[in-house]
């Protein structure tokens, strides 16, 4: 349990109603900043706005799945103005708070660095990357039912990448009937792919590999479908890009040759806020209860 355990929410979106319910199940002290214009009350958690008194007693700063934008704004949907975490927030938190996100850009970075205060980053983790696949590659799914006019079972579908991302949607494509192949880099995800009946090849061959695909997903976070591999691809396919922004396809040039190509930046947010907030709440649960008692061990 976490009885005494101060948890202080900055912001975020419907997946943070989830961790907030988790928290005072487990009988932490919860507040929440930036929910005021939530229509239902969230039982046990108290509202307030974002000041300093607070942050000085914060054992753990939960902030939203992006931490906050390159300026310190911090995204909050249930928000009636506008929420910005300062140098002076991060200062006067006490030295044992950690803050939780799901990936921090360079401001919270930088903050949490200079005040000495540990930032722990969700989506670095395998076991959240891995479950959060699942509702990743369901969300590829619809945007590629949406804007085709085949069917996925018998489509030629490309995944590039076969990370923790790459494998799930590779695997769930294959599972709907689809002919898959798979762009890697490695020999051992060569053979993963063989084991797996996809149709494996090498990144570097990428171009002579994709002049007969309908779907091309994208996981690989570095610029790899250039234009040089988009004037292979046929005029009919489409392409989803799910490496984080700015993705990993020269848009311009998919734009000029008339191939729909789409940047599908946060699904799970998107698609399954419930399941990606329980998976959000159920390693923070872990990781604050593991914290406390190492801090209690300490004292
Ligand atoms: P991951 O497990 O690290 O997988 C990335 C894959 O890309 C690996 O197979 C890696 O190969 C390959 N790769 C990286 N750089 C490469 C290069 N220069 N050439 C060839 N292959 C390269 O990451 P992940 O968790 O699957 O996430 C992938 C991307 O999707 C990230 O940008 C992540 O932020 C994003 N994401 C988006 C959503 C969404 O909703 N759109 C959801 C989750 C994640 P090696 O294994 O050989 O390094």
């Amino acid at each position: 349990m976490l009885t005494g355990v101060h948890v202080v929410f900055l912001g975020g979106d419907a997946r943070q109603l989830e961790i907030i319910r988790k928290m005072t199940e487990l009988d932490a002290t919860v507040t929440i900043v930036g929910f005021d214009q939530l229509q239902n009350p969230l039982q046990g958690a108290y509202r307030s706005d974002l000041k300093n008194e607070l942050l000085e007693k914060a054992d753990a700063l939960i902030m939203p799945a992006v931490g906050t934008d390159d300026e310190g704004a911090i995204s909050a949907i249930f928000a009636s103005s506008e929420l910005k975490l300062t140098d002076e927030h991060i200062a006067v938190l006490p030295k044992h708070c950690k803050i939780y996100t799901g990936m921090a850009k360079p401001y919270l970075r930088k903050l949490s660095l200079k005040h000495k205060i540990d930032l722990v980053e969700l989506f670095d983790r395998d076991d959240v990357a891995i479950y959060n696949s699942i509702p990743t590659a369901e969300g590829a799914l619809m945007m590629a039912i949406q804007n085709t006019d085949i069917t996925i079972h018998g489509s030629k579908s490309m995944v590039l990448g076969m990370g923790r991302t790459g494998l799930t949607m590779a695997r769930t494509l294959q599972a709907l009937g689809a002919k898959v192949k798979v762009g890697v880099r490695r020999e051992e995800h060569f053979a993963r792919a063989t084991e797996h009946c996809f149709e494996p090849f090498y990144i570097k061959d990428l171009s002579s590999h994709v002049s007969d695909i309908d779907l091309l997903f994208n996981t690989i976070p570095t610029m790899i479908v250039t234009a040089q591999i988009i004037a292979n691809i046929p005029n009919r396919a489409v392409i989803i890009d799910l490496a984080s922004s700015p993705g990993g396809t020269d848009f311009r040039f998919a734009d000029k040759r008339g191939i729909k190509a789409l940047l599908a930046p946060g699904l799970p947010g998107i698609v399954a806020p419930k399941t990606a907030g329980r998976i959000m709440a159920d390693c923070l649960s872990q990781l604050i209860l593991a914290d406390t008692r190492e801090r209690g061990n300490r004292v």
